[in-house]
C-alpha cells in the first residue's frame, strides 16, 4: 500500500511521513533527499544545468540506496548530512527542474514502492509518481510558521542564521517548486488537506493515522 504526503518545504511533511511510517511498520521513502543528492552530485561535479549531454552524463553516474536505517548512499558513499548543507539548498529547485532528473529519480522511487509498504513524501508523490496511492495527504502551514520551525531547526546547528533569510528562502523554494513544468508541487485532487500551523507532530500523524485505520477498517 502506498500512502502519499505531499506539500511545500517545512510543513512537517517528512517527521509526519517518518512517524507514520514507523507507527505502520511501512517504510518512509523520503525523495526530497534523492533530488538534494543529485544537486550534490551536481556541485561537485560541476554539472552545467544548460548543457542536456553533462546533465544525462551526471544523471546516469548516479546510484542512490537507502538503508534501513534511511542512510542515504550516494556511489558508496553516506551523503545524508551533506545533502543538508545550506549550498544544496540553494540549488535543489533548479536542479529538480530538470527533465532527466525528474525521470531517472521517479523511476527509482516507483522501484522503490514495488514490493513494499510506503510512505513516500514529497511534492508530486500523488499527483504524479503514485496517482494511484491509496491514501494522498497534502500537508500545509502558514508560511512564517513553517520558516520559524526550520529557523528554530537551522539555529539549533549553525548559529549564525537571520528569520527573515530563512523566510524569503522557504519562499523563493516554494515559488519555483510550484511554477516548475514538470510535476509541479500541486495538491492532487483527491489529497486530503492537514493544516499542521496550530498542530504539534503528534497531533499531525494521529490525524493522518485515524484517517488511514478508519478507511481500511470502514472497507474490512
Ligand atoms: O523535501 P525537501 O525540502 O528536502 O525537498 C528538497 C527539494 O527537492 C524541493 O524543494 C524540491 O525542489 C525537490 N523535490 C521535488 N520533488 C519531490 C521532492 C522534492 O522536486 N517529490
Amino acid at each position: 500500500m502506498i500512502i502519499a504526503i505531499d506539500g511545500p518545504a517545512a510543513s512537517g511533511k517528512s517527521t509526519t511521513a517518518k512517524k507514520v511510517a514507523e507507527k505502520l511498520n511501512y517504510t518512509h521513502l523520503d525523495t526530497g533527499a534523492m533530488y538534494r543528492a543529485v544537486t550534490l552530485f551536481f556541485l561537485d561535479n560541476q554539472t552545467v544545468l544548460s548543457d542536456p549531454n553533462q546533465i544525462q552524463h551526471s544523471v546516469d553516474l548516479i546510484r542512490l540506496k537507502f538503508l534501513q536505517d534511511q542512510t542515504l548512499i550516494m556511489n558508496d558513499i553516506d551523503v545524508s548530512a551533506e545533502i543538508r548543507t545550506g549550498k544544496v539548498t540553494d540549488y535543489v529547485s533548479e536542479v529538480s527542474a530538470l527533465k532527466q532528473v525528474r525521470e531517472k529519480m521517479v523511476h527509482l522511487q516507483r522501484e522503490i514502492a514495488k514490493f513494499q509498504d510506503v510512505v513516500v513524501e514529497g511534492r508530486d508523490i500523488g499527483t504524479h509518481v503514485f496517482p494511484k496511492a491509496k491514501f494522498k495527504f497534502f500537508i500545509i502551514a502558514d508560511v512564517e510558521k513553517r520558516a520559524q520551525r526550520r529557523f528554530n531547526e537551522m539555529k539549533n546547528k549553525i548559529g549564525d542564521i537571520n528569520f527573515k533569510d530563512v523566510l524569503l528562502d522557504l519562499k523563493e523554494r516554494d515559488k519555483k517548486d510550484a511554477s516548475r513544468k514538470i510535476s509541479p508541487l500541486k495538491k492532487a485532487k483527491d489529497a486530503i488537506v492537514i493544516d499542521t500551523t496550530s498542530l504539534t507532530i503528534d497531533e499531525q500523524v494521529d490525524k493522518i493515522i485515524d484517517i488511514v485505520n478508519n478507511k481500511i477498517h470502514n472497507r474490512s
